[in-house]
């Protein structure tokens, strides 16, 4: 089976370098080193130096207020340089480079900026969300460069988590692409199923449940297809193909609100008519989609 390679959000390049967030001093030194680059983000959003389709993170020296904020060390590249993300307050508006969120440059970025703005962006999601110890209820502060919160009180430590949500490209036995509309997703939004792995679940069993308790298909020759991290706000996405055994659809309406199967004639057609909007490029669900159609679709042009 052929997997799916180059995914937007899986083309990190950096040397995370794990073994140096044990020096207890390394945030404080890099940031005071002017060679250090750090990413600033704010509100989920970076800055970025656009030129024509293509997208840079800026990545700028330390400044003093730095050593003030959450900080995490990301890693270095082949010459040496560190990387370092911090959390700012607000977006420094006398700056010309623009505020753009992972979801909307993630696929523009080169490999290396795309990898450090999924890493900086899950990092600060789990700090934000995990300000206070699950056993004790006492305060958490960071430690290991940012890759740790540790428990005021009882010394605990408490690492990043990522959470597994499979999703899945399903096809019928004339090879129509199932494709499902849940409320949650943008008005008009159409893709493929996903959800969340439960607990002593396997993967391949995640797949088989969703789909089964969301249009009530029952799927048989699980594949594996790839996987990126999407952290909005801690997911790691693993795509999967499986066959419908029945193509007879029985929607769970609090899931899904819509459901169809596509053959390939026609999805180009629907998509170019407005009969409903894919994920973006960015995304995993969209690169599925397209591996089944074959190639890239095309989509109106948006105001
Ligand atoms: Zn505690």
């Amino acid at each position: 089976m052929e997997t799916l390679h180059d995914l937007s959000l899986a083309r990190g390049t950096l040397d995370r370098a794990g073994l140096r967030r044990r020096d207890p001093d390394l945030l404080a030194l890099l940031l005071k080193d002017p060679q250090t680059r750090v990413v600033e983000l704010v509100e989920g959003r970076a800055q970025v130096i656009e030129s024509g389709r293509d997208c840079a993170l800026l990545l700028r020296p330390p400044v003093e207020q730095d050593a003030f904020r959450l900080a995490v060390f990301l890693g270095q590249d082949g010459h040496g340089t560190s990387f370092v993300g911090v959390v700012g307050d607000a977006q420094d508006p006398s700056g010309t480079a623009p505020w753009r969120s992972l979801r909307g440059v993630g696929a523009l970025l080169s490999d290396r900026d795309a990898g450090i703005f999924a890493t900086v962006q899950a990092l600060a999601n789990w700090h934000a969300s995990h300000t206070h110890c699950p056993r004790c209820g006492a305060v958490t502060e960071p430690d290991q460069a940012g890759w740790v919160r540790r428990c005021t009180r009882d010394g605990t430590e408490h690492y990043p988590r990522t959470d597994p949500a499979v999703i899945m490209a399903v096809t019928d036995a004339t090879d129509r692409l199932l494709l499902a509309r849940s409320p949650h997703w943008p008005p008009g939004r159409m893709s493929v199923l996903a959800g969340f792995v439960e607990p002593g679940e396997s993967l391949e069993a995640a797949v088989a449940r969703e789909v089964f308790e969301e249009v009530g298909v029952v799927v048989e020759q699980v594949g594996y297809l790839g996987n990126q991290p999407w952290p909005f706000p801690g997911s790691l996405m693993v795509g999967f193909t499986g066959r419908a055994v029945d193509s007879t659809l029985s929607l769970d309406q609090e899931e899904i609100i819509e459901a169809m199967w596509v053959s390939r004639q026609d999805l180009p057609e629907m998509v170019l008519a407005g009969r409903f909007a894919l994920s973006p490029t960015v995304s995993i669900a969209r690169r599925m989609i397209e591996h089944w159609y074959g190639g890239p679709i095309d989509t109106p042009v948006t105001p």
